[in-house]
């Protein structure tokens, strides 16, 4: 490496004034915008070819239009944008000399590059024969590209639940955690080759997701009280939800008992499930339901949280304070502002002979919107 203003060694100085030197070949490059000089409809074939090389130190790939138009000539012209899936099948072996690509990997004079094949593309192309088997070499078995045993690594990482939740804290809002949580189990049980219908419909999707957040959130909070209803014992007395009377559903949830076993309504409303305050995802639940209740106070966005099937340890108090940060309402309720009045003028308070300021009432008083208040006009 040389700083900016360092004198170059011989050696280097004349490498670079022969590449400077070279670049005027480029004035002659000249690559046209149109594909082909005729319409695509002309063309009776038309074909996209992709040829890649890589060496140790560049990959590159290069592709062409090959169209065939009536007149009987083919053209092709180098072309950029490149599909990003093929299948192997369409994929064949190019000898170096053949291919394109391999003028990428290594440097080329600039007024070799009007020539090149790299803008003209390969002569077998233009001349209809395509890959033929005389392009495919046999490959010999001393080849050091041909490795015999691949060697594969999988790596695999425990992922525990503190790390997970701690991932969703990086989330501002319920529905989007639920819904990648939901894309990354369907994902993971594909990898996995898991038993469950690869393709479940949305709604089931969403509510595995978010059963599999709040197992984690309960497991993170209640690990006490899950395990020993899971061992058949009552929970501890001591526990701040022992007066919910807890018991655990088909899929290990903390639920809130209560006597509303006969009535009408749905599980979820009857046995609420059981959520600590203090934890993100509550925060998250009660913002979804407040926006989604417009708005509107405490107690409607608790009746919300609650018929949605959620029961908030403490809730009363996180939900006070969500809406007393909530930023719409904080505009909806914020007091409106009151202007301070400007000094009076200096005819009215500097003291001075009679009718020495003097107004006339032109207009009379002017109601305002604002109940008891009146403005007047007068003229000096
Ligand atoms: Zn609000």
């Amino acid at each position: 490496m040389f700083d900016w203003d360092e004198t170059l060694p011989s050696k280097f100085y004349n490498e670079w004034e022969r590449w400077r030197d070279s670049l005027h070949d480029l004035q002659d490059l000249r690559i046209p915008r149109q594909y082909t000089s005729s319409s695509f409809k002309e063309c009776e074939n038309i074909s996209v070819h992709v040829f890649s090389d890589a060496s140790e130190k560049a990959i590159a790939s290069v592709g062409y239009l090959l169209t065939a138009c009536e007149d009987g000539n083919s053209r092709a012209r180098v072309h950029l944008g490149i599909r990003k899936s093929s299948t192997p099948e369409q994929w064949n072996f190019v000898s170096t000399e053949h291919n394109p690509a391999d003028q990428g990997t290594r440097p080329i004079h600039a007024k070799d590059l009007l020539e090149s094949k790299w803008l003209h593309g390969p002569t077998f192309l233009l001349e209809g024969t395509e890959f033929s088997d005389d392009l495919v070499p046999e490959v010999s078995a001393d080849d050091k590209e041909v490795q015999p045993e691949v060697s594969c690594l999988l790596t695999k990482a425990k992922v525990s639940s503190e790390t997970i939740l701690k991932r969703c804290e990086k989330f501002s809002n319920w529905h989007q955690l639920v819904t990648a949580m939901g894309t990354l189990i369907k994902l993971a049980r594909r990898i996995g080759g898991g038993n469950l219908p690869s393709t479940p419909s949305c709604l089931e999707s969403f509510s595995r997701a978010q059963t599999f957040i709040l197992q984690l959130v309960q497991r993170d909070t209640f690990p006490t009280e899950i395990e020993c209803l899971s061992s058949g014992n009552p929970c501890p007395r001591d526990s701040r939800i022992s007066a919910l009377n807890p018991f655990l559903d088909q899929h290990g949830l903390l639920r809130v008992g209560g006597r509303l076993k006969h009535a009408k309504i749905d599980t979820n409303e009857k046995y609420p499930i059981i959520i600590p305050s203090a934890h993100h995802i509550s925060t998250l639940i009660v913002r979804q339901y407040h926006e989604q209740m417009k708005h509107q106070g405490r107690h409607l966005t608790e009746g919300s949280i609650r018929s949605a099937g959620f029961w908030i340890v403490g809730g009363k108090r996180l939900i006070s304070s969500i809406i007393h940060k909530c930023v719409t309402c904080r505009k909806f309720r914020g007091k409106e502002g009151n202007q301070i009045m400007s000094d009076l003028p200096k005819d009215r308070v500097v003291p001075g002979p009679p009718f020495s300021s003097v107004g006339v009432d032109v207009f009379g008083p002017w109601e305002c919107c604002r109940t008891s208040d009146k403005r007047w006009c007068w003229q000096q």
